[in-house]
């Protein structure tokens, strides 16, 4: 008797494709994944598409047009799980910077023709806008990190991934804190485990892009960056990248903001 599949969706919002391409170098894994389900839905990867509805869903991207916004509401609906990866899809990316901002200003100055542009003010999370069954950070994912989250739902479980922080792996993997031992600043001890912590392993500080940790203490952290030299408006700036809309980095901008 032939058992059913379970079938995968992939979709894409406002973002650079980096965490499908994630999905894509997944190779072996990923062949290892297509003999349990069947992939249904990813224009990055075939032309083929099935109609849903879909057992899972992983979404890429933020919300930023108003048709995006409609689009991710009549996705949820034909999800059974609806899986969030990357910086963009759980935390609005690097263009929610335009929240802190006019987004006119940056049209005006990006294209030609501003005119002819259609966007929201605002870039938001998913989450923002439906329900989420889990969220898997990272500016892009980590492969590891979502070869256990596409298993941990195949068998019916919740994924395990770490909600400690990039200090933790430094510690882990035998590197040598690149803060305490040069003064590097780095976002580690508020930065969401999941890399390895490599730029650590390559003597640089980390910048923070899987986004803030479960219970992170970012005042504690600007007051050590403060300690090193940074000024206020560089202190501003190390949150305000990838993840600035992800509330503990975007609450701590603020408190820098001239
Ligand atoms: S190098 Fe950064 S991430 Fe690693 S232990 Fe030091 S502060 Fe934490
Ligand atoms: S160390 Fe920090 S910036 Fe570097 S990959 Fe890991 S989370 Fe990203």
């Amino acid at each position: 008797m032939n058992e059913r599949r379970p079938t995968l969706a992939v979709w894409k919002f406002a973002s650079c494709d980096g965490c499908q391409l994630s999905l894509l170098d997944c190779e072996d894994e990923l062949l290892a994944v297509a003999d349990r389900v069947a992939i249904s839905y990813f224009p990055e990867a075939t032309s083929t598409m099935v109609e849903g509805p879909y057992d899972v869903s992983l979404v890429e991207g933020s919300i930023t047009t108003a048709h995006d916004a409609d689009r991710i509401v009549e996705i949820r609906r034909q999800s059974g799980l609806l899986v969030t990866i990357g910086a963009c899809a759980t935390a609005g990316g690097i263009q929610a910077l335009r929240n802190f901002a006019d987004v006119q200003d940056y049209m005006s100055v990006v294209y030609a023709r501003p005119d002819h542009i259609s966007t929201l003010a605002t870039s938001t999370p998913i989450a923002d806008h439906v329900a989420v069954d889990f969220e898997l950070r990272g500016c892009p994912i980590s492969k590891r990190q979502l070869v256990e989250v596409i298993s941990a739902f195949l068998a019916g479980r919740r994924p395990v991934t770490p909600a400690h922080s990039v200090c933790m792996e430094c510690k882990q993997g035998g590197t040598v804190c690149v803060m305490v031992a040069h003064g590097t600043p780095c976002l580690g001890p508020v930065t969401h485990a999941g890399c390895g912590a490599i730029c650590p392993a390559y003597d640089r500080g980390c910048y923070g892009c899987f986004g803030p940790m479960e219970t992170p203490n970012a005042p504690a952290l600007s007051r050590k960056l403060e300690q090193l030299g940074m000024t206020r408006e560089a202190i501003r700036r190390v949150y305000r990248t990838f993840n600035a809309e992800a509330p503990a980095f975007r609450d701590e901008s603020k408190r820098y903001d001239p």
